[in-house]
């Protein structure tokens, strides 16, 4: 069994972008800027955007947050998401979702200017993906395939199935796999809540990707021997043995899984640094692409 260890390949990465950028500096070249939004005080958000804004220090880039508090007006937001559009300074930003609920999640990414959309939510970015065409890959489902490509994981003729349908994981991560090249070329599964006998399902496939926020959801009889197992979930369970009173846990039963698995991403460690890794990449790349 092989662990698909996403610290280190997001350091690495990390590694990589950092280089691109001291290129840049030496040629004289603006740096990129990556900006985002944070509307309210969820704390897990809170600490996502700090994470993001922290790496964009490790690489080199620019970086401006900016925090708006939670009775901000969808107007207030869309005026901030305009004048990000508008200046020349910023390469990318993204919206740190959840909104708060005076606030309509389409409109706001209908607004974000698909050239600086480097989550990859626009419907622009998203049709493209769905078309083969180059664009922003959403970061989470990007990271996946970063992780799987780097470790040579076969995905050709391989059955996948993915759990969960959200538009920032599931659902481009069902395209993406099916989509010609590699990875990809796979046949694919997509499940939700309403799929029935889904462990039958899974007892069938040679990847799952589990995207659905349920702790420990995917147990080891749903999974058959050398399958490899990516799990998405990130959920806060209370832990008071813990100094911040809480740990993090995947959708996957890890402990009993890893046996059976070929490969495995942990939780914490796996997909979560590859996320941040890859709207770093996106950024770079929305530098380059307004380079030109
Ligand atoms: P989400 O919007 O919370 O949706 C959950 C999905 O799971 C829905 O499609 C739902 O089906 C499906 N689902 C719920 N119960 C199910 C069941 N019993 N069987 C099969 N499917 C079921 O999803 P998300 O935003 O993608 O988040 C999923 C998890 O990934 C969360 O823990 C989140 O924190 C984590 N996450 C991690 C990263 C990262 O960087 N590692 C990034 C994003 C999200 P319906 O559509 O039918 O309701």
């Amino acid at each position: 069994m092989v662990i698909l260890d996403g610290k280190k390949i997001s350091n690495d990465i990390k590694d990589e972008i950092a280089a691109e950028v001291k290129k840049m500096k030496d040629k004289g070249e603006k740096v990129p800027h990556l900006a985002a939004i944070i509307v309210g005080n969820d704390g897990a958000s809170l600490t996502y955007v700090g994470s993001k804004v922290k790496a964009c220090e490790r690489v080199g880039f620019e970086s401006t947050l900016v925090q708006m508090s939670n009775t901000t007006s969808e107007i207030e937001l869309l005026d901030k998401i305009k004048e990000l559009n508008e200046n020349p300074e910023i390469d990318g930003f993204i919206v740190q979702l959840p909104l708060p609920k005076q606030i309509n999640e389409q409109k706001v990414l209908l607004a974000v200017n698909p050239d600086k959309d480097v989550d990859g939510f626009h419907p622009t970015n998203f049709g493209k993906m769905a078309l083969d065409m180059s664009t922003f890959i959403p970061a989470t489902p990007f990271g996946i395939l970063e992780l799987l490509e780097r470790y040579g994981v076969e995905t050709k003729g391989k059955h996948t199935v993915v759990i969960g349908r959200s538009h920032i994981v599931g659902r481009p991560m069902s395209i993406l796999m099916g989509r010609k090249g590699f990875p990809g070329n796979s046949t694919v599964t997509l499940t939700h809540s309403h799929t029935k006998n889904i462990t039958q399902i899974t007892s069938q496939a040679d990847i799952i990707i589990s995207a659905l926020g349920v702790p420990n959801f995917l147990k080891a009889e749903m999974v058959k021997d050398g399958a490899v197992i990516i799990d998405v979930g990130i959920t806060r369970v209370t832990d008071e043995t813990r100094p911040r009173g809480y740990r993090i846990v995947g959708d996957v039963d890890f402990a009993n899984v890893c046996k059976k698995a070929s490969y495995i991403t942990p939780v914490p460690g796996g997909v979560g640094p590859m996320t941040i890794a890859m709207l770093l990449k996106n950024t770079l790349l929305a530098r380059e692409q307004h380079n030109l």
